[in-house]
Order: structure tokens, then C-alpha cells, then sequence
């Protein structure tokens, strides 16, 4: 039953004929489309009639209130989505803020596939039809010395590939130690079960021996995977057998050796003192039959997944049918060209913004930190206390979860505001800025900034002051 304020409420809400009418929401008829407008007024309609009917004291609602939830909603649903942000959080390689960022070259390849039309199937020698794959498959066996390369969707459908492909119906031997999940939702012994090939743990979470992978095969071992673990990092009592060691078992037994990589890095850091990842080069030379790895991890690249490898294996993946529906767009493809050819013209460190982001030196840091400190005393006078401060950027993206890399960030610490508050307000309105908040202090790591940012910084801060 509807008590007497739920009825007056009701009663009080204008029909819609009425709103279609209002000058204002004439306009926007005209900017787009009647079905498009009373869509949006029935729905906020029904929402408030909603609210009546769940509270016993609803508030009563005028013309004009109900006017500005219209436009409100009109404005989020014509304004783009997705969003360019700043990255203040010193994390490189950000899940979340879309991992890798590409290369002028890149991006430019991808505009001329999507406004052009392409040879991306058409052989031009020859006038007939091409393969996709083509475009970076020499690349690809150029840069790691494999027989040859596949590209997929991404790397967790690389590895569903390869096992369907290698492993349906059969048994894989895999390390107790890198039955890891990544990102929550992808989990290398679920993958194995959608795949439908068995999955064999050896070993305990901390130690595996090489007689464990001895024991374990049998005439139904198809394929002994390793995982490259590099989203975690199991330290202390602990023993991992080597991809070496692996593939002289295979040999003996004949059975193909597959490692994911996961990130998988051509330009070798390990010469800068950053980490210790093996690189995918290493991988192949060590005799893997195959190795898969991410295109916008370390990679610097688009989303994609790499397949290297040895020419009987990767023809096989090429003539599964799953290969078809994990296919690469060609925009992707475009940008993963190019990428590729940086690391080919020995210029990846100075175009790819994730290698450059890594292998950004104190001096440099410090400039940049001293540039956005400058540009930003004058404007944040005595309402912020404003420093530069030490600290650690981070790769991201489950890579190197070891490596702290040094950094300088900017410290904003609001002095008559709450400093969650202010994090909100730099985070919610474009030019949106995410930072961290580090004792009571709003801080923004400078390495993944860039200088041309610093100005949208300064002018949001300035907004801020203006109505603080
Ligand atoms: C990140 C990762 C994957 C998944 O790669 P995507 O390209 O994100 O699909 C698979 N395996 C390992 C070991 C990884 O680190």
C-alpha cells in the first residue's frame, strides 16, 4: 500500500509528453533523434517513480531537477567512455590503465590499416591471395632465431592453442611451483582442463627435481610445459628444474617442450642490472620446441599473443581451427610490425615508450621531477605542502614483481583538505590523474608521466584552487 506522501509524489512527476516539449529537450531532439530522447525521459522517469515506491518519505521532485537529470544522463551517454589518463602511479606496465603504450610508428601503422585499404591477405608479387601471419613472421624468426612464428589474440589464448592443438586427450607434465594464476581469472590448470588435455602436477610448490618428470611420463605424455612465473617470486628453500634440463628430458623421451614465457622480453635487461628475466632469444636457443609470450607486457607492443618455435610444431597450430577464432586484428598487427622492427633496427630502447619508461636514468627523473616542482610551486602556493620525494616505480603487468626501480615523486599534501578527497577530484574530471595516496600525502611518480602532461597538471591544479 502507498502511503498519502508516495501518491502526492507520484502524481507530482510530469509526464513525458510534457518533458519531449520543453524547449531544452527540443534541442536535443535535434542534435540526435526522438527514440534516443524518450528513451532517456521514460527511463529517468521510471527510476524516480522507482525511488517513490521504495521510501515512505519521498522527496518531491521539480520540473526543473528532473530537467538536469536528463541532460546529466544525456551527457554520459554521448561523451566517450574510454578515456585517456594520466598514470602518475609509477606502475609501467598498468593492467588496468591498459598495459603497454605503442611507438609513433606503431600508432601511425595502425591508423593507415584502419583508413586504408591494405595487402594484409593479397600477396602483391603475385596478385593472389596472402596469409596475415606473413607480415611478421620473418620478423619474429629474425628476432629469436626460431623455425617459425605464429601470432595469436593474446598470449592466454596461445596457450590454449598450443595445448588443444599439441595435448587434447593427452597428458602435459607441468611443476607443482608454476600452477600460477594470473589476474584472477586466468589460471594455467583451468586453461588445461578447457583445452581438454590432462594436466600432470610434479614436484611440490617449492621444489622440483628432474626425476619428477622422469617418473611422471608415460605413452600418454604429450608435452611437458613450463611456466614462466614471472607474476610471483617463491623465494628461499627452493629448486626449479631449468628449461635445459627439460629439454634434454623431451629429447630422450621425444616428447616437445613448450614454455610460456608470459612476458617475454627481446631487448635483454638483464645487461642494465633490471631483473632476471630470460629472454625469449634464450628460450629458443635453449631448444624449446615452442615458447609463447604477450605483446604489450615487456614487449612493449599491442595485445597479442607470440608463438616461436620449431616449423613442425607451428604448422600444426596454424592448421587448427581454433587459430581461425583466436585470430589477430589487423590493427593489431599493424602496431606489432612495427614494434618488431624497432627491436630489428636496434632502436626498441629509444621508441618504445615501456622499454624507455624502464630504462629511465636518475638524471633524467630528476630533471623531469624538478620540472613539474617548478611548474607547479606557483600555482599550489600555501594551500599545499609541495616536495619531491624518493621512491620506487614498478614494471607491472605481473612482470618483475621484484624489481623496484628508483624514482622521484611529487608529494601534494592538501593542508585544508582531506587528501582523499583531493585524490577524487584529480581522479573523477577529465584530465583525470591517478596517483597514489602515501601517508596522508597525494604522490605522483614522474617516470610515467610525460613532460607534455605536466602543463594538464598544472592547469587542473589550478581549477582545484579556484574552488577550495
Ligand atoms: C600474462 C601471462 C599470460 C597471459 O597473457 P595475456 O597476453 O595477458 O593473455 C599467460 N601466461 C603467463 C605466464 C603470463 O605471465
Amino acid at each position: 500500500m502507498l502511503n498519502e506522501k508516495q501518491k502526492k509524489a507520484l502524481r507530482s512527476l510530469p509526464a513525458i509528453s510534457t518533458i519531449l516539449q520543453l524547449p531544452e529537450v527540443v534541442k536535443l531532439i535535434k542534435n540526435t533523434h526522438f527514440d534516443l530522447i524518450s528513451d532517456l525521459v521514460s527511463e529517468t522517469i521510471e527510476k524516480e517513480r522507482e525511488k517513490i515506491l521504495q521510501t515512505e518519505t519521498p522527496t518531491i521532485l521539480s520540473l526543473s531537477t528532473i530537467l538536469e537529470k536528463i541532460m546529466d544522463r544525456y551527457e554520459q551517454i554521448t561523451t566517450p567512455h574510454l578515456r585517456s589518463v594520466i598514470n602518475g602511479t609509477g606502475v609501467i606496465l598498468h593492467t588496468n590503465l591498459g598495459r603497454a603504450k605503442l611507438s609513433h610508428e606503431a600508432i601511425k601503422a595502425v591508423q593507415l590499416t584502419a583508413s586504408e585499404y591494405t595487402n594484409l591477405e593479397y600477396t602483391l608479387s603475385t596478385g593472389k591471395r596472402g596469409s596475415r601471419y606473413d607480415h611478421v613472421e620473418d620478423l619474429l624468426v629474425q628476432l629469436t632465431g626460431a623455425e617459425a612464428a605464429l601470432v595469436v589474440n593474446n598470449n592466454a589464448s596461445a596457450v590454449i592453442l598450443i595445448l588443444k592443438e599439441i595435448a587434447q586427450g593427452k597428458e602435459v607434465i607441468v611443476s607443482r611451483g608454476q600452477l600460477v594464476e594470473i589476474g584472477g581469472s586466468f589460471r594455467v590448470s583451468e586453461i588445461m582442463t578447457q583445452s581438454g588435455a590432462r594436466l600432470i602436477e610434479v614436484g611440490t610448490t617449492n621444489k622440483t627435481h628432474r626425476f619428477d618428470y622422469e617418473r611422471a611420463i608415460t605413452d600418454q605424455t604429450a608435452l611437458l610445459m613450463k611456466v614462466h612465473t614471472s607474476n610471483f617470486k617463491i623465494i628461499g628453500f627452493t629448486k626449479e628444474v631449468c628449461l635445459k634440463t627439460l629439454v634434454e628430458i623431451g629429447k630422450e623421451h621425444k616428447i616437445p617442450v613448450y614454455e610460456d614465457l608470459g612476458s617475454g622480453v627481446l631487448y635483454d635487461l638483464k645487461k642494465h642490472g633490471i631483473g632476471n628475466e630470460p629472454t625469449v632469444q634464450e628460450a629458443v636457443k635453449t631448444g624449446a620446441d615452442l615458447v609463447s609470450f604477450s605483446g604489450d607486457k615487456l614487449l612493449g607492443g599491442p595485445q597479442a599473443g607470440i608463438i616461436v618455435g620449431k616449423k613442425k610444431w607451428i604448422d600444426r597450430l596454424k592448421k587448427n581451427q581454433l587459430t581461425r577464432s583466436l585470430r589477430i586484428d589487423k590493427m593489431t598487427l599493424a602496431a606489432l610490425e612495427a614494434t618488431l622492427r624497432h627491436y630489428l633496427l636496434g632502436e626498441a630502447h629509444e621508441k618504445i615508450p615501456t622499454l624507455k619508461m624502464i630504462l629511465m636514468d636518475e638524471k633524467m627523473i630528476q630533471e623531469r621531477s624538478q620540472k613539474l616542482y617548478e611548474m607547479l610551486k606557483p600555482v599550489v602556493s600555501d594551500q599545499f605542502e609541495l616536495k619531491i620525494i624518493d621512491g620506487f616505480s614498478e614494471i607491472g603487468g605481473g612482470s618483475m614483481p621484484d624489481v623496484k626501480l628508483k624514482s622521484k615523486l611529487i608529494s601534494l599534501k592538501p593542508l585544508h583538505l582531506p587528501v582523499h578527497q583531493f585524490e577524487q577530484e584529480l581522479r573523477v574530471s577529465p584530465p583525470h590523474i591517478i596517483g597514489r595516496i602515501f601517508e596522508e600525502q597525494f604522490v605522483l611518480d614522474v617516470r610515467t608521466i610525460e613532460i607534455k602532461e605536466f602543463e594538464f597538471i598544472v592547469e587542473k591544479m589550478k581549477r582545484i584552487m579556484n574552488h577550495t
